[in-house]
């Protein structure tokens, strides 16, 4: 079994300790990564501020070019890296492409938005006066990402970071971080200067503890639990350190009476099972029409029904593994729950007896709102569905939840959907869409979902400090 080693300034360090990589498929270990303590993080944060000051000072665009270039290695790298992220991660390997494609399009992205951390000239009020507004990188970066989709999340905190002139010390998951080491892999290729680009891994809550106590680190980005992102808002109240949360969330479904029903059963299938059920923005409600419910209902479990489960590596699977045995036992409990208060148990349910952590795909009907599953993540491939009898009451349920990190709704009438798009409380709303997430568009949470945005002009944003220059010059 490969032991790897950790991207630390620039080169590739063994250290005694651990962690095993385990493959979700067979649940058997299959690689070894290094682990580091905290004064060697405290050195990678050191090592960090010292690349911060002669890469801060390049221009965006040569920034760019290196983005660029990494965005190539990625590239060229691509059925590899893909293969990794199935392997650790245990999605469908069509869909480890898939994020493969959309890491490479964040890296271009940013590339191009490096040149534009626009500042601007503010008209003066007081004569003989000028004022400025810039951006400036905040310096070095602590960054935190999770497991279920181990290279894209990493890189909409790495990529936007150095563009805007931040180095970046990476915390991946454990579960996932080789992904994170073939980043660095391909930022070497990339010849991206020593310590602007490291990765770390151990035990999280030390790591993170020297991130936030550490003055040279700047500014923490962090994708995860909203459990984890309120420890990180205790941490940081005592350093006053500002910090980026993509948290958890709890999708809402609606699907309207006039909505085209073969596009959302597609629409809400993409959203509860892409990733196996276990992304931040996966649908855990699923609110239809009374008119059209069983319609639905007929369509959708047929589909389900139809979904391929398996190692995400064989060819023609639509569902993998879940990560662990916690989130089977997790998933499971919940199943059982909602039927215990009264839901139908319409297909799947079942612990599928292999190697591995794999679970039927699910469909319930008639979920009582006092369900389990319809106030927790339930980070599986199961889809819990109601109905309900009016715009205003589907919109109620729909934010009733803490989190608002994403909602959808299938609807084909024009004035509904500017409704809904003033109404629902989520940063992200897909209207006929199952798949809203791109570069170009900010992504991130309402309510307890985070705070701030990624991806987008924003998302840039988030690693510039804004100044304001006042010149007195005197004409
Ligand atoms: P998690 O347990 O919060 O872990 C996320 C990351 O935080 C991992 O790197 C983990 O390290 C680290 N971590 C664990 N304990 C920590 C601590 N005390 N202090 C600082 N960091 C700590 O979440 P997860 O299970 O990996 O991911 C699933 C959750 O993330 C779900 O709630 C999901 O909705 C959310 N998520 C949100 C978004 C979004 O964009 N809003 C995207 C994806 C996922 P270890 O692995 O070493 O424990």
């Amino acid at each position: 079994m490969k032991t790897h080693p950790l991207y630390l300034n620039g080169q590739w360090v063994q250290t005694q300790a651990t962690i095993r990589v385990l493959n979700p498929a067979t649940g058997e270990p299959f690689a070894e990564v290094c682990t580091v303590e905290r004064p060697a993080v405290a050195q990678a944060l050191a090592d960090a501020h010292a690349a911060f000051q002669d890469w801060r000072r390049l221009t965006g665009k040569a920034r760019g070019e290196y983005l660029r270039k990494v965005a190539g290695e990625l590239e060229r790298r691509r059925d590899e890296i893909a293969r990794t992220i199935t392997l650790e991660n245990g999605k469908p390997l069509a869909q480890s492409l898939g994020e493969s494609a959309m890491s490479v399009d964040h890296l271009r992205w940013f590339a191009e938005e490096a040149r534009r951390a626009y500042g601007r000239l503010v008209p003066h009020q007081t004569e003989g006066k000028r004022h400025l507004v810039i951006k400036s990188p905040m310096g070095v970066v602590g960054a935190i990402s999770p497991w279920n989709f181990p290279l894209v999340l990493a890189l909409r905190k790495a990529a936007p970071a150095l563009a805007a002139g931040c180095t970046v010390v990476l915390k991946p998951a454990s579960a996932t971080p080789l992904c994170a080491l073939a980043l660095a892999e391909c930022m070497e290729g990339a010849h991206l200067p020593k310590g602007v680009f490291q990765v770390v891994a151990g035990r999280a809550a030390d790591i993170a503890q020297e991130f936030l106590e550490n003055p040279l680190c700047r500014k923490i980005t962090f994708t995860g639990s909203t459990e984890v992102g309120k420890t990180l808002i205790r941490g940081a109240a005592a350093a006053v350190k500002p910090l980026s949360l993509e948290l958890g969330g709890h999708a809402p479904v609606l699907v309207f009476e006039d909505a085209d029903l073969d596009a959302a059963v597609e629409g809400a299938l993409i959203t509860k099972f892409r990733n196996t059920g276990q992304s931040c923005i996966a649908s855990n409600r699923i609110y239809v029409q009374r008119s059209v419910y069983r319609e639905f209902l007929d369509r959708f479990v047929r589909r389900t029904s139809a979904l391929k489960v398996g190692d995400g590596l064989e060819p023609g699977v639509d569902i993998g593994p879940l990560i662990n045995e916690e989130g089977l036992a997790k998933a499971l409990g919940h199943i059982r729950d909602a039927t215990r208060r009264g839901a139908r148990l319409l297909c799947g349910g079942k612990h599928i007896e292999r190697k591995g952590w794999f679970l039927e795909p699910t469909v319930l009907a008639d979920v009582p709102a006092d369900a389990a599953c319809m106030a927790e993540e339930t980070f599986a491939p199961v889809a819990p569905v109601c109905p309900f009898e009016t715009e205003e009451e589907a919109i109620e349920r729909a934010n009733g939840s803490p989190y608002g990190l994403s909602a959808y709704a299938f609807t084909r009438d024009l004035s509904r959907t500017f409704r809904l798009m003033e109404s629902l409380e989520a940063g992200t709303i897909g209207i006929n869409d199952g798949v809203p997430a791109t570069s170009q568009c900010p992504f991130g949470g309402a309510k307890q979902s985070g705070w701030g945005r990624e991806l987008g002009i924003e998302g840039m944003d988030a690693f510039l400090e804004t100044k304001h220059v006042s010149l007195g010059l005197g004409i």
